[in-house]
């Protein structure tokens, strides 16, 4: 995705959203699908996206759950279909806009929201289930499944 400046990540959010802004400087957007951060308490978590119907930036503030960690499975992200050991996801709700809370869509997704560095291979370990598939396909792919969600909570 394109640079985006501390004010422009601002002019995302409203003054009610509770929001925690991350140190941009080392961020390498030319890697970035999209900007997903976690708020340092775990319970927050923000996604910022280009709108692909007129290029403008959406923000929106989804709420963290840490998923069960005791069973030992494989837990596939649902955006980049990373398939991760045990407690490499975690569940990430939206709350539909303007619903005032009563709608929230859930999908597991890489807990730190990193998926667009692992489908780069920037982050270790690699996915548990190997794909053979353009970096491309894999982009494409994220921003579709972003998008539904986003289309579903009305954030598009
Ligand atoms: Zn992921």
């Amino acid at each position: 995705m394109d640079v985006v400046t501390a004010s422009q990540l601002q002019g995302c959010f409203t003054p009610e959203d509770d929001v925690w802004f991350p140190d941009l400087t080392k961020i390498v957007w030319q890697d970035l699908d999209f900007f997903g951060w976690v708020h340092p308490s775990g319970h927050l978590a923000y996604i910022v996206a280009q709108s692909p119907n007129d290029g403008a930036l959406k923000g929106v503030v989804l709420r963290r759950f840490e998923r069960p960690t005791s069973r030992v499975r494989l837990d596939m992200c649902s955006l980049c279909l990373h398939v991760h050991g045990s407690g490499g996801t975690a569940m990430f709700s939206i709350t539909e806009a303007g619903s005032r809370g009563r709608r929230t869509i859930s999908n597991v997704v890489c807990t730190d929201l990193a998926c667009s560095l692992r489908i780069r291979n920037k982050i270790n370990p690699s996915s548990l289930m190997q794909e053979t598939l353009y970096l491309e396909a894999k982009v494409w792919r994220i921003l579709q499944r972003l998008h539904r969600w986003l289309v579903k909570t009305k954030y598009l």
